[in-house]
C-alpha cells in the first residue's frame, strides 16, 4: 500500500504516542505497587545492586558469577510474583505494557513492518474510526439471541455458527459469506462481529457501505489527477484479507455498480481473498440488479445465510422508550 511521507510521519507517531503512554502507565503502576506493597521496593533495589556486584565478579574472572546471578534474581523475581498475587494483583502487573506485543509498538519486526502496521495503514487511508467504533458495540461479547425466536432463531444461530466456522478457517480455508434478509435483522452485526474478530488477529479488514464503496469507485474513474492513489486504492480492495461490503442495494449508483460489483468480487476471487456480502434484497432482487454473473459468482462462490425476523433496532427502539 503506498503511502506519502505525511501519512507515514502520522503513523509511526502514533507509535512513539503509545510506546510513551504505555511507559507512564509502567510508572504509575510501579509507583502504586511501591506505595501499596510493603517489602516490594526493597526486593528490586536489591535486584539491581546484585546484578551491579555480580558483574564485578565477572569482570574479575568469577565463572560462576553468572549462574549465581541468575539463580538469585530467579529466586527474587518469584518473591515479587508472590508479593504482587498476595496482595490480588496480576503476576505481571509490573511487566512492560504493550498494545502489539509482536512488535513492541514499534510497527516493526526484524525489519518487517508488523500485522498492526498494516491495519494502522488501513485505518488512515480509509479513515475506520467510525468503523471502529461501531465494533466496540458490536461483537460476539454483545451477541444477544433474546430478538429472535422459532425459525428466525434456528437461521440466526446458524448464521453466528457459519460466522465462527469462516473465523476460525480463516488462515486455512478461502470461503465468502452473502447475509440477505429483511431490515433490522442482525446481518451487519454479525459481520461487524467477525471484522472485529479478524482485526484483533492481525487480519486487515475493509468495511464500506456499498453506497460509501460504489461512489468512491466512481469518482475514482475520473480522478487522473491522484492516479497513483486511486491505483493503490483500488489494490487495497482486491487485496485485503477481508473485505465487508455492507448493505448492498443501497448505493445511488445503480448503473456502474454491476459491472464495479463484478469485477471487485472477480478480482478478489482470483486472489483468493474473502468478501462478506450484506443486503436486504431478496436473491430475486439481486440478479435483476446486478446481472446474471454477479448472481452467479455469488450462488456458487459464497455461503448463503437468510436472516428473518423483527426489525431488531426498532424492537431495541421500543424496549427502551418503556423504560
Ligand atoms: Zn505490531
Amino acid at each position: 500500500m503506498a503511502l506519502t511521507n505525511s501519512q507515514y510521519e502520522t503513523i509511526m507517531r502514533e507509535y512513539e504516542n503509545r510506546q510513551t503512554r504505555n511507559r507512564h502507565l509502567l510508572e504509575e503502576r510501579t509507583a502504586e505497587i511501591y506505595r501499596q506493597v510493603e517489602g516490594y521496593r526493597e526486593i528490586a533495589e536489591s535486584i539491581a545492586a546484585i546484578s551491579v556486584s555480580q558483574g564485578k565478579k565477572l569482570l574479575e574472572g568469577d565463572e560462576h558469577a553468572l549462574e549465581d546471578l541468575k539463580a538469585s534474581i530467579r529466586s527474587l523475581s518469584s518473591m515479587k510474583e508472590q508479593l504482587l498475587t498476595g496482595q490480588g494483583y496480576p503476576a505481571d502487573y509490573l511487566s512492560p505494557v504493550y498494545d502489539c506485543p509482536s512488535c513492541h509498538d514499534t510497527g516493526y519486526i526484524d525489519g518487517a513492518k508488523c500485522h498492526c502496521f498494516k491495519q494502522a495503514v488501513i485505518d488512515l487511508l480509509y479513515e475506520q474510526s467510525g468503523i471502529r467504533e461501531l465494533l466496540e458495540k458490536e461483537n460476539f461479547y454483545t451477541l444477544s439471541y433474546e430478538y429472535y425466536q422459532g425459525e428466525d432463531l434456528t437461521r440466526f444461530e446458524k448464521a453466528v455458527d457459519e460466522g465462527r466456522k469462516f473465523i476460525k478457517s480463516f488462515d486455512s480455508d478461502y470461503h465468502n459469506l452473502f447475509f440477505y434478509g429483511t431490515v433490522g435483522t442482525g446481518k451487519s452485526f454479525l459481520s461487524g462481529c467477525i471484522a472485529r474478530e479478524l482485526i484483533e488477529t492481525g487480519h486487515s479488514v475493509i468495511y464500506f457501505s456499498a453506497a460509501g464503496l460504489f461512489e468512491t469507485m466512481s469518482r475514482n474513474m475520473f480522478d487522473y489527477k491522484n492516479k497513483d492513489d486511486v491505483l493503490s486504492f483500488h489494490e487495497d480492495l482486491e487485496t485485503c484479507d477481508l473485505l465487508i461490503i455492507d448493505d448492498l442495494g443501497t448505493e445511488y449508483t445503480k448503473n456502474v455498480a454491476p459491472s464495479m460489483l463484478f469485477s471487485l468480487l472477480n478480482q478478489r476471487h482470483l486472489n483468493k481473498k474473502s468478501t462478506i456480502i450484506s443486503t436486504n434484497l431478496s436473491l430475486e432482487d439481486v440478479r435483476n440488479r446486478y446481472s446474471d454473473r454477479v448472481f452467479s459468482r455469488i450462488t456458487n462462490q459464497y455461503f448463503i445465510c437468510k436472516f428473518t425476523g423483527p426489525d431488531i433496532r426498532m424492537l431495541k427502539k421500543r424496549l427502551q422508550n418503556r423504560k
